[in-house]
């Protein structure tokens, strides 16, 4: 469409018109291939009944597709140079709000209820300010929030990260906080040339399928991720080693070796390659032992 704000042509002409200048420091890489977002768009399964959350707007390319396809989108950005502009750009679509916020410290959880119809079906598409990708990431998560799917572009090795399996050397406790949440993948991968300007790092769509139910029994959320992270402290050194220098004030080496072992842990084994059900039996059996 040549009239898509998502063109090289019209991206230049109305970044002149306003003088906008990027700031790196809040990640500011728009987008200007509408092949690439509308295939974001397909990747989160929009209907006309949807509601959206927006990350970043930028100067409205993503928000444009979204808005084509879904009921209502609600879009947070923090740059005040952006609010004119996307006044102008997105005037056609009165079905979009956009919120001048912060969103790491926004109660989105209030603005879901205030914008959005009780129960409806919701989605969070957005091309991420890299610098704060998984502070935004883990906020929408741990919030329980009552979204259907988070379709995102970030770092492509970030995205490798948190859709990684057990065993393999981008497995760690980011890939455990974010899969016991939802099921992980990478849609597609999305190269250097499709942003003004160009990221140093290539970029993948990460698709996130929230969970309605854990997929583990937990007997304490935040003991489990600590022990997830104190396995992963020093990669090379064994479960044993990694779980007792971290809980060192409450088990000693030898009651910890038998804790593995009850939890049928080979205590030489890595955190890499522990599955998050082996986490999960392995943290309540340490909070029933007493830490
Ligand atoms: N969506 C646009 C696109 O795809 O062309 C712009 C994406 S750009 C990678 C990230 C956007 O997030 C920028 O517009 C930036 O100003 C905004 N942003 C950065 N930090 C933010 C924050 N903490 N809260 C809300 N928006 C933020």
């Amino acid at each position: 469409n040549e009239k898509d704000i998502a063109t090289p042509k019209r991206t230049k002409q109305i970044l002149d018109k306003y003088g906008f200048s990027f700031k790196k420091s809040l990640g500011q890489n728009f987008l200007i291939d509408t092949n690439i977002l509308r295939r974001i768009v397909d990747t989160a399964e929009l209907t006309d009944n949807t509601g959206v959350l927006e990350i970043g707007p930028g100067i409205g390319a993503l928000t444009e597709q979204i808005a084509r396809r879904a009921k209502k989108v609600v879009a947070f950005e923090i740059d005040q140079r952006l609010l004119p502009i996307l006044k102008e750009t997105l005037s056609p679509y009165e079905h979009v709000n956009i919120i001048h916020q912060d969103v790491l410290k926004s109660n989105v959880k209030e603005v879901i209820e205030a914008e959005f119809d009780k129960g409806q079906d919701l989605a969070v598409v957005a091309n991420l300010p890299y610098y704060v990708t998984t502070p935004i990431l883990m906020k929408l998560l741990e919030e329980k929030l009552s979204i259907r799917t988070i379709v995102v572009m970030i770092q492509k090795e970030v995205a490798e990260r948190i859709a990684a399996k057990p065993g393999t050397k981008d497995y760690g406790s980011l890939s455990i906080a974010a899969q016991y949440y939802a099921k992980a993948e990478t849609a597609f991968i999305v190269p250097k040339t499709v942003f003004v300007p160009q990221p140093n790092v290539d970029s993948a769509i990460l698709k996130l399928t929230l969970r309605e139910v854990p997929p583990v029994d937990i007997m304490d959320e935040d003991f489990f991720f600590e022990v997830v992270r104190a396995s992963f402290t020093q990669r090379r050194k064994t479960i044993l080693n990694n779980l007792s220098s971290h809980f060192v004030n409450s088990f000693t080496k030898k009651d910890m070796e038998s804790c593995l072992m009850e939890g049928e842990v080979d205590p030489k084994r890595r955190g890499e390659s522990l599955s998050m059900e082996e986490f999960a039996i392995l943290s309540n059996l340490l909070l029933k032992k007493g830490i």
